[in-house]
């Protein structure tokens, strides 16, 4: 991704290579997932030792990659060049559907109560590079594992599913940070994403807590990516309590921008719905929710609560969940609930990273 293709350029023309050689690169390095020059078969041995001296495909490292019982999840440490890390998290389905969620920025200013990531404050933005970075990893892991991974997913136990992609069937960007307080850095790496690795704007989606001048900005960019947004609540007290900045962007300047949002693109809006024993999942909560989601395009997704160790909260069990869900599809709002996995590998956003620093 941050092939630097000027820089690739030069080394062409200083050792007498055609220019067609870059195109070579590009297809080694964004379509095949091949990071190591030295593979590179098609390339004199000379322009792989300069290549591998001077050019770096990737701006990040593995420092830790830890994978669920069931195989289907791999939760990985990535280290930056100023020593800094964050996580990205590898998620397979029985039907060899990867999904990837990666990070925009090192830490979180905002804080959410529920958050591993926000304990730790923030330390810096992603690059644009950094964030498309995440994604170029990731298909060159699905690369190597095409064929070889089987796995299991939750309780289909006796499904084995085994890995069939090698690009990301989605990328959310809903790791390590909020990315609309990194906006022209998610909007580039979304270019980035889309142009180099051809991975469509339906299959990627931004998740923010809720940044109103982000979500309006994004509804004017034309692009054909989706927005979620992570609601958690619509009592105005509790979702301040578990998201602080509710009290910048208060609940109805937030529905406002979604419905603007809606009406521009005439986009489906997701909402996140972390479950929450005894906070945010009661009954009545379930027919708030339904009363305040904009009519038209709204979709939900019920998550259910992955521990951070010492947290105050605990998931709502499966009962409730289930009835929480009835009540929303009842009054026909689309919702889907959303199956923790690697429960066993600190899945939920921040924890590897806080755990003994990701070593
Ligand atoms: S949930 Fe997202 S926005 Fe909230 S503190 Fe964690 S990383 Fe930041």
């Amino acid at each position: 991704m941050v092939l630097d293709e000027e820089h690739i350029s030069n080394i062409l023309a200083e050792t007498g290579e055609k220019p067609f050689r870059l195109n070579q690169i590009r297809r080694w390095v964004y379509t095949r997932g091949m990071v190591d020059f030295h593979q590179m078969s098609d390339l004199s041995a000379a322009l792989k030792e300069r290549l591998a001296a001077e050019i770096k495909p990737l701006s990040l490292e593995i420092k830790t990659r830890l994978t669920s019982r069931d195989k289907s999840t791999d939760k990985l440490a990535l280290l930056l060049h100023d020593g800094q890390m964050i996580e990205m998290v590898i998620l397979r389905n029985l039907t060899g559907r990867v999904s990837v969620c990666i990070s925009s920025q090192v830490g979180c200013a905002v804080g959410c109560a529920f958050c591993a990531t926000g304990q730790g404050g923030i330390c810096r933005n992603l690059t644009a590079e950094e964030i498309a970075d995440q994604v170029l990893l990731a298909r060159v892991l699905l690369k190597s594992e095409v064929g070889s991974r089987k796995y299991e997913v939750g309780s289909t136990k006796s499904e084995v599913g085994g890995t069939k992609e090698t690009l990301p069937s989605n990328v959310i960007i809903m790791g390590m940070g909020e990315p609309f307080l990194n906006y022209d850095a998610i909007v580039q790496a979304l270019d980035l994403v889309n142009r180099r690795l051809n991975i469509g704007g339906r299959r990627l989606t931004v998740s923010t807590v809720g940044i109103v001048p982000g979500i309006r900005k994004f509804a004017s960019e034309n692009l054909q990516v989706n927005l979620a947004v992570s609601l958690h609540s619509v009592d105005p007290e509790v979702r301040s309590s578990l998201i602080p900045i509710n009290d910048t962007y208060p609940l109805p300047e937030l529905k406002a921008a979604v419905e603007n949002y809606i009406e521009l693109t005439r986009r489906k809006v997701f909402f996140e719905y972390i479950m929450l024993s005894g906070v945010n999942d009661s009954f009545a909560d379930a027919q708030a929710l339904a009363a305040w989601l904009p009519e038209d395009l709204s979709h939900v997704n019920l998550i259910r609560y992955n521990q951070v160790a010492e947290s105050e909260f605990d998931p709502s069990s499966p009962e409730v969940i289930a009835g929480f869900q009835k009540i929303l599809q009842d009054k026909g709002i689309p919702t889907t609930l959303r199956h923790p996995m690697g429960d066993d590998i600190q899945a939920a956003c921040g924890q590897l990273v806080l755990r003994k620093g990701g070593s």
